[in-house]
């Protein structure tokens, strides 16, 4: 689904859990958070993103760089297999690599396979990612508190942030996962509050909040109800 020139998203619609991916195309395409190959209801949530991707026009073939916004295997399970596919790289932040591990025992067989397939070639700082004359600006803004290692990506030119489990519409994710920690989230949300520009905010699940104005209550919301 098409947002805008540059931004397409893949909301989650099954029944199970599975991630909202986003695509960012341009001189370079990168797949944010590829998600799930099969949730634990059986929804084949891969083959799904192929096919939404197909009706845009799009392939796994074409993908040069895969994001993660953290290592829970709901974001991330998929990208070795896409990986295979395309030879695109896979960028994580160095602090979540043991998490896909740890996790293993809160999500089942389904981390297993992504404990053992997935190695990223990149990890991710906070700063401007290197993409390359003519690709669209992608900030990585370090967040930790629902996992250590969690990041959201600031596109600046579009004024949109894409949030992992960090922040949802109305929600925030949870810190009781290994690594996780509230206090830590806290301060992560408040980083995330004080950017200036963001008109869209596009969450790892649920539902997008659109508008500045709304993107700004929506931090003042989740500051009232749970710091
Ligand atoms: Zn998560
Ligand atoms: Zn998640």
């Amino acid at each position: 689904m098409k947002l805008m020139e540059h931004l397409y998203a893949y909301p989650w619609r099954g029944r199970g859990n599975n991630c909202n991916s986003y695509l960012v195309t341009g001189e370079k395409t990168v797949l944010i958070d590829p998600g799930h190959i099969h949730n634990e209801w059986g929804e084949r949530c891969l083959d799904t993103l192929v096919r939404r991707l197909s009706e845009d026009g799009f392939s796994l073939e074409q993908v040069d760089l895969i994001l993660c916004t953290h290592g829970h295997p709901d974001h991330v399970e998929a990208a070795s297999v896409i990986k295979e596919k395309s030879g695109a790289q896979v960028a994580l932040h160095r602090e979540d690599e043991p998490i896909i591990a740890e996790i293993e025992r809160y999500f089942g067989s389904a981390a297993g396979q992504a404990k053992a397939a997935l190695k990223p070639n990149i990890y991710l700082q906070e700063g401007d990612l290197d993409l390359g004359e003519g690709a669209e600006q992608i900030r990585v803004i370090h967040t930790p508190g629902h996992s250590p290692g969690s990041v959201c990506f600031l596109l600046p030119r579009l004024k949109v942030l894409i949030s992992g489990d960090t922040v949802f519409e109305n929600s925030i994710g949870r810190s009781d996962l290994p690594g996780g920690d509230m206090a830590t989230l806290g301060r992560s949300i408040d980083k995330l509050a004080a950017l200036q520009d963001v008109e869209l905010l596009l969450p790892g699940h649920m539902g997008f909040v659109s508008g500045a104005e709304d993107v700004r209550r929506n931090f003042e919301r989740i500051k009232y109800f749970f710091f």
